[in-house]
């Protein structure tokens, strides 16, 4: 049987191990439910699944053509973390957790990865190597860090990685994958001013913080037009503002929060968030305040290895009827897939959801967001099919040189 036919007699299952995990959406390192059927399921396969990290999960195949033993390890990867956000949609398989949503389609990669895993195992003696399938908690607030510190990228030790993003910003029926950046890095910011509160009549008697602020909230925009080429994408938000109790009172303090995004590896003298600090003080100087500015990198950029993102488009193209269905897409939200990308040649590839009839073009994290299910095949296609093409790539490697020497 071909692979898409292969997928096609599980689409229903597909589907249901999807709309069970969207009805039972649980929080980063609490996703206990979610570790237990994926556990289950890749035992009940035949692999030996360890837990890690809490609520992580990774399994190794290892194939069974010539030259597995000594051939490479290609790691999978899908996230299984829902959000705290109260569903909102009409669902008949909405969520029965309140508070708690897949509002960004974790539960669908989940699904995708674990169809795969079934089907590559069927198809072992076609892969001349390992596939290490890692089911990785709490990815919005970054934990391939941790799984990485718990040793997912060891025994044995992964040679290269791919994951998948069910993506609304996308059409349904396309697929993605660019070499480069393709998701930013990502810095929350919090940064207090201190002036000297006072009577709105004295101004002049007061250090006016709330003028500060908005100076600093115009100014600071400069870094993306004038401090940064525009040839290098980069996001500076200030998304909070806290300060005052009256009319008539000026405060002592204002404080704001925000992100710095950037989709590229800066250079020593153009590093967005030093240079925001930068402004910060020059701004809060000229006002007459102070300031403390405390920040945290919570992903890096996501840079996809130009081999592997060939490899997918490659993939993609016997999978997709339409050349123009390949897209190149990079997007300023984080994804802390990049700390795998860091470490390994790895790719992480979006396949489009959006179809307007179907409700399924809202945004990631939207309490109304859905995904169109019918795109779901697409991504167990591209894991297995990826995988196949890889170990079949990395074969011909080794026999070039083989006949090299
Ligand atoms: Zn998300
Ligand atoms: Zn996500």
């Amino acid at each position: 049987m071909g692979i898409r036919d292969d997928i096609r007699t599980h689409t229903d299952e597909l589907v249901a191990i999807r709309r069970d995990l969207h009805m039972h959406p649980e929080l980063g390192f609490e996703e206990f439910r979610t570790a237990d059927i994926i556990e289950t399921y890749l035992t009940d396969l035949g692999l030996d699944p360890k837990r890690m990290a809490k609520t992580g999960m990774v399994a190794t195949l290892t194939g069974t053509a010539p030259g597995a033993e000594s051939g490479p390890t290609l790691m999978l990867r899908a996230d299984i973390d829902a959000l705290p956000i109260q569903e909102l949609t009409d669902l008949p398989y909405k969520s029965q957790n309140d508070g708690r949503m897949h509002a960004c389609g974790h539960d669908a990669h989940t699904a995708m990865l674990m169809i795969a895993a079934k089907i590559l195992v069927a198809r072992k003696n076609e892969i001349s190597g390992r596939v290490k399938f890692l089911f990785q908690p709490n990815e919005e607030v970054a934990g391939a860090e941790i799984m990485i510190e718990a040793g997912c990228l060891e025994n044995p030790s992964v040679d290269a990685a791919m994951g998948i993003h069910i993506w609304t910003p996308l059409p349904s029926g396309t697929i993605a994958a660019t070499p480069g950046g393709v998701m930013a890095t990502m810095v929350p910011f919090r940064i207090v001013i201190t002036g000297k509160g006072g009577h709105t009549g004295y101004p002049e008697l007061a250090v006016d913080p709330i003028i500060a602020a908005a100076d600093l909230i115009q100014t600071a925009q400069r870094l993306q037009t004038r401090d940064i080429s525009l040839l290098t994408p980069t996001a500076l938000v200030f998304s909070k503002i806290e300060s005052g109790s009256k009319n008539n009172i000026i405060p002592d303090q204002v404080v704001l929060e925000g992100t710095v995004r950037f989709l590229y590896e800066p250079a020593a003298n153009q590093e967005p968030v030093e240079r925001l600090e930068e402004i910060v003080a020059s701004v809060c100087a000229v006002h007459k305040c102070t300031y403390e500015m405390s920040s945290f990198t919570q992903n890096t950029v996501v840079m996809n290895d130009p081999g592997m993102a060939q490899l997918v488009r490659d993939v993609a193209r016997e999978i997709v009827d339409d050349e123009a269905k390949i897209l190149d897409h990079r997007s300023m939200a984080g994804e802390d897939f990049a700390a795998y990308a860091r470490r390994v040649p790895a790719v992480f590839a979006f396949v489009g959801t959006a179809d307007p009839a179907k409700g399924s073009d809202l945004p990631h994290h939207s309490p109304r967001f859905a995904i169109d299910e019918s795109t779901m095949p697409t991504g167990v296609e591209l894991f297995v099919r990826t995988a196949l093409r890889y170990f079949e790539e990395s074969n011909n490697r080794a026999r070039d040189g083989k006949e090299e020497r």
